[in-house]
């Protein structure tokens, strides 16, 4: 697995950046988004670095497997039994970092479809 020098979230999962941090694992990363749009918002990431969340699933299939229940047991722990998950997966729907994340928000009312 070769970190992105220039990615932030590769220098988030090396510890070079800070972050709080709530769950990790030999092969996740999940911390609070610096910018909260939920009462709970963690990004969940795998180590390695892909730039979206296809890439990902073409290199590691169980990756997504992965990132579910690292979403479920860090939503758990905060006590939220409901919540969303949303990879956005290119700029035109409004990725802005390009290592994969998966958003898990939740704690407030939800609408459909997304803004
Ligand atoms: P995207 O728009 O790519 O789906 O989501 C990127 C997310 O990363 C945004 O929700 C943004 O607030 C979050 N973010 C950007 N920079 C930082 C940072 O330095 N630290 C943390 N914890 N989150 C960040």
């Amino acid at each position: 697995m070769t970190p992105d020098p220039d990615c932030l979230f590769c220098k988030i999962v090396a510890g070079d950046i800070p972050a709080e941090v709530v769950h990790q694992s030999e092969r996740t990363v999940a911390f609070r988004d610096i910018n909260p749009q939920a009462p709970l918002h963690v990004l969940v990431v795998p180590r390695a670095h892909e730039p979206n969340a296809a890439a990902s699933a073409q290199a590691d299939a169980a990756m997504f497997a992965e990132i579910a229940t690292t979403a479920r047991s860090v939503a758990t722990a905060e006590g939220y039994n409901d919540y969303r998950l949303v990879f956005n997966t290119g700029a035109g729907v409004g990725q802005t970092v390009f290592h994969t994340h998966c958003h898990l928000l939740a704690g407030r009312p939800m609408t459909w479809p997304p803004g």
